[in-house]
């Protein structure tokens, strides 16, 4: 079992974070936010995949003007992403938003943010204080010379004392740099100094192979530190994709379970049916069902009786057939081209 770090709690539009919450699944729209309808339907997508906040672009006003009528139909609370203009906040703070992110290193205006932090209590919103390896303060940058680990955990430990010496404590902080260590030693420092909760992620992680990797090792280490209480796997993707990795990423550290869980063998020489085919097609099939089971598919006799046995559902396969097991009992023997379809209809089974 993961022992977490102890946070305080905060909650974005009804969803809470930190404490003793699960780790919450947020993702980020990619659609152009005045463009209501679109923008609305994929989120309302991102919340059927089980992302559990959104966050959506602000970078003019005309966005900013689209988030009231955003806001009031989303079915996940919204957070709007604003950098630079404090006028452009102003705006959005106006709209119902349940949560904005700020990063005050490249807002770099003490009285504004000040100004802003106070709308946002006087409106219960939540703030995400964001650190960024792209955009750190220059008297930072200059003391460390380049976005180290360190230097942006003082940052955030700079920016997260401002907020509380201005009487704000409804927020979270994200210290995100793309590189893997610079990311987990930032976390860490911050981590070990406060109770504040914390939004991980490997930013700008990439293509959806290699960034799930980066991102399932970078948080996958923070996470087994016990650090995060939110987080977002960044990729460059369907966002859709992001929310499925982050809950794989949870579920692999028993943090969260949603949808089912396929364990099946790599395949070897003692191969005798068409195994990733099989693999292939029972997780196409099953795609998008949040049924929290464990279907065990496995090429051979090795090892595949007692994974099977584990599994709410199992197939040990063998000669062109498999055993078909379920809550750890043989159920029958199936032929190679009746086992997806006698496979998914116990799964229905268990389902009702
Ligand atoms: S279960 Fe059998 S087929 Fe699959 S990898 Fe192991 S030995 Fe090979």
């Amino acid at each position: 079992m993961i022992k977490r770090r102890k946070t305080r709690e905060i909650d974005v539009g009804g969803v809470k974070i930190g404490g003793d919450n699960p780790v919450v699944v947020q993702s980020m729209t990619d659609t152009k936010t005045h463009n209501i309808e679109e923008t609305l339907s994929q989120i309302k997508r991102l919340a059927d995949a089980g992302c559990e906040i959104i966050r959506v672009a602000v970078p003019t006003e005309k966005d900013a003007e689209a988030l009231k009528e955003i806001v009031k139909r989303s079915p996940i609370p919204v957070i709007a992403d604003i950098h630079f203009s404090p006028r452009i906040a102003f705006t959005a703070l106006e709209s119902g938003i349940h949560g904005i992110r700020l990063n005050p290193g490249n807002i770099n205006d003490e009285g504004k943010i000040r100004e802003i932090l106070q709308e946002c209590k006087k409106k219960n919103i939540t703030v995400r204080l964001g650190v960024n390896s792209g955009s750190l303060e220059m008297s930072i940058l200059e003391k460390y010379g380049f976005p180290s680990g360190e230097a942006l955990a003082e940052s955030a430990l700079n920016w997260s004392e401002f907020f509380e010496k201005v009487g704000f404590t409804k927020f979270k902080v994200s210290i995100k740099g793309s590189d893997v260590l610079q990311n987990i030693e930032a976390n860490k420092i911050f981590a070990e100094k406060t109770d504040i909760p914390l939004h991980i992620g490997i930013t700008e992680a990439g293509p959806a192979g290699r960034g799930s990797v980066k991102s399932a090792v970078g948080l996958g280490i923070l996470l087994y530190m016990g650090i995060g209480d939110t987080v977002r796997v960044s990729l460059t993707a369907d966002p859709e994709e992001e929310v499925k990795v982050a809950y794989q990423i949870l579920q692999s550290l028993g943090l969260r379970r949603r949808g089912i869980e396929i364990v099946s063998c790599p395949t070897c020489g003692r191969i005798e049916v068409n195994l990733p085919e099989v693999v292939r097609k029972v997780e196409e099939k099953l795609d998008g069902k949040n049924i929290p089971i464990k279907v065990a598919i496995m090429g051979c006799v090795v090892n595949a009786i007692g994974e099977a046995r584990e599994a709410d559902i199992g197939l040990a396969c063998g000669n062109k057939s498999a055993i078909l097991f379920k809550k750890g009992e043989p159920v029958k023997r199936v032929s190679e081209d009746q086992m997806i379809d006698q496979l998914l209809k116990e799964i229905e089974n268990l389902e009702t």
